[in-house]
């Protein structure tokens, strides 16, 4: 691990003087647990780290009329054990309930796990996010490419987007607070992902300079069924397959409003939106559902060793929706 300079502030204003305009001065620090490996692994060294445990403002979970304010230094175990979330945004808690970890749940937080950087193994290996060999091609398509994306991978990007709670969070409508320099500002937890195009960009619109600060989850998703079925390999210290996260308002037992959100298949949690107009005006069974499926990775473009993910995301959407509308907590 390479020398930095460990700062400890207590307020958001002190974070953002002591984080700079380049990713190289400073990184943040919630509950460490993706970070200290990137910095020993030397793929990311801040000269600064700024720990935000203490800073007032990013904790707790807030039920209000217009929806649930979740701190960005939540960690997973209280996530799972909040009540409201359980009962009323159920795909929320599924989501979490797939990270098994003991360590995990006590340290790892929610902003963090939206922030997390991806898990290809290129870019833990310091092959940069695009994964480029020294002549600038990829080494993803024609390399080790089993746990890559399926989806939104026509390049230069192929790796998957590691979070479990962000496509519960998008098809729950969620909003992000970010807090920066110039004041605060609200965005779709959907347009928070982004696929890179270029090596200097990053994987999410987050600024050097910006902290996230809440996640807001809408009262108009408070009547909706929800639920995430993911695959994995193994239950513990992993990352899923493939998972799917659905949300779906139901009237007289037909969908009258749908979204279905796939993880870990593409560069960013994957909006099915032809698959969820499919499924409105429907009624959800067995039949409907794995048709859904099938319309979710219409257009999935394996590579040469991740095949299989096309069917796991296919049965996580239709596993998902059978469960959403059963009303399973
Ligand atoms: C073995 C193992 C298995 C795992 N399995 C899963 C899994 O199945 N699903 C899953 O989703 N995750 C999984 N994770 C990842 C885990 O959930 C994340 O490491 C954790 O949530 C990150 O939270 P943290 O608070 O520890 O973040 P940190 O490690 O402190 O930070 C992670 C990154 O986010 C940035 N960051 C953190 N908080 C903020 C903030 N508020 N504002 C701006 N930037 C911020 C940091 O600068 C850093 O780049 C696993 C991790 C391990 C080690």
């Amino acid at each position: 691990m390479e020398r930095f300079e460990y700062a400890h502030p207590s307020t958001k204003q002190e974070v953002l003087r002591l984080l700079g305009s380049n990713w190289n001065d400073a990184a943040v620090l919630a509950g460490g647990t993706d970070l200290l490996s990137l910095m020993k692994e030397y793929v990311v060294t801040p000269k600064r780290v700024v720990n935000i445990k203490s800073v007032a403002g990013l904790n707790g979970i807030h039920s209000a009329a217009e929806g649930v304010t979740i701190g960005a230094l939540v960690t997973m175990e209280e996530l799972l054990e909040d009540k409201t979330i359980r009962a009323e945004y159920p795909a929320l808690t599924h989501a979490a309930q797939g990270i098994t970890s003991p360590q995990i749940r006590a340290m790892g937080t929610v902003g963090g796990d939206l922030c997390q950087r991806p898990r290809c193994w290129y870019f833990r290996n310091g092959y940069g996010l695009l994964a480029k060999d020294e002549s600038g091609k990829s080494l993803v398509p024609e390399g080790e490419n089993r746990y890559h994306a399926i989806l939104g991978n026509t390049g230069p990007a192929y790796f998957v987007n590691p979070s479990s709670l962000a496509p519960a969070l998008i098809a729950l409508d969620a909003k992000l607070l970010l807090v920066g320099a110039k004041g605060q500002r609200e965005l779709s937890a959907a347009d928070f992902f982004v696929i890179p195009k270029t090596d200097n960009q990053r994987e999410n619109v987050l600024q050097p300079n910006e902290v996230l600060s809440n996640i807001v989850i809408p009262a108009s998703s408070r009547g909706l069924r929800s639920a995430t079925y993911e695959v994995r390999h193994k239950t513990a210290l992993d990352w899923p397959l493939a998972a799917a996260a659905v949300a779906v308002k139901l009237d007289g037992g037909k969908v009258t409003a749908a979204k279905i959100v796939l993880g870990h298949v593409a560069p960013i949690p994957w909006q099915a939106h032809d698959a969820a107009k499919e499924l409105t005006g429907q009624p959800i069974n067995e039949s409907v559902a794995a048709k859904v499926g099938e319309a979710a990775v219409r257009g999935a473009r394996p590579l040469s060793q991740n095949g299989y993910k096309v069917k796991l995301a296919t049965v996580a959407v239709k596993r998902a929706l059978l469960a959403a509308a059963k009303g399973e907590a």
